[in-house]
């Protein structure tokens, strides 16, 4: 029964390292419209207020495919506007992921089905739950930094256990 509510409602669709070793020309083709981004250790360093050159050249290469991009992020507003406008990308905050309803208000709005949009992240109880609840292609990438609080660590040792366990890899 665990197993079938990862299946379900966890396990991430696809898994890459990182932002500039995911296949976007493949993503693109597959007929995707709309990349949702995770900030703290997806994009950005835990806490930062500033894109640094790896953000920079992750958003440029996933624009140079003409994939739009909307940041997603549960942090506090007045960081992630922050952050968005050094980036120069729209954004959403406090987005209270795996909660969906900021995300399927977007895909309204701009008139996608989910099964055309993205969401990549490096958590699976928020960033890849909310996309597999939403209906998204979800993408997990490794975490950027290890310095984590701890409730993370914590929800990490779970992903791991869940990972070693059915993944045969
Ligand atoms: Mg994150």
């Amino acid at each position: 029964m665990l197993k079938r509510w990862y299946e379900k409602s966890l396990k991430p669709d696809y898994r890459f390292k990182d932002l500039l070793t995911i296949d976007w020309a493949e993503f693109k083709a597959k007929g995707i419209k709309l990349v949702f981004l995770d900030i703290d250790n997806t994009l950005a360093e835990h806490g930062s207020r500033q894109a640094d050159d790896y953000a920079r050249e992750a958003v440029s290469l996933i624009e140079s495919f003409d994939l739009p991009i909307c940041i997603l992020s549960n942090a506090l507003s007045d960081r992630i506007t922050d952050y968005a406008k050094s980036l120069d990308v729209p954004y959403m905050a406090q987005a209270n992921k795996p909660g969906t309803k900021k995300i399927l208000q977007k895909i309204a709005e701009l008139n996608l089905r989910p099964e055309q949009t993205l969401m990549v992240g490096d958590q699976i109880f928020t960033d890849i739950w909310a996309g597999k609840r939403a209906g998204c292609v979800t993408i997990m990438v490794e975490q950027r930094f290890a310095n984590e609080a701890i409730q993370i660590r914590f929800k990490r040792k779970l992903e791991r256990f869940l990972f070693k366990r059915y993944e045969n890899r």
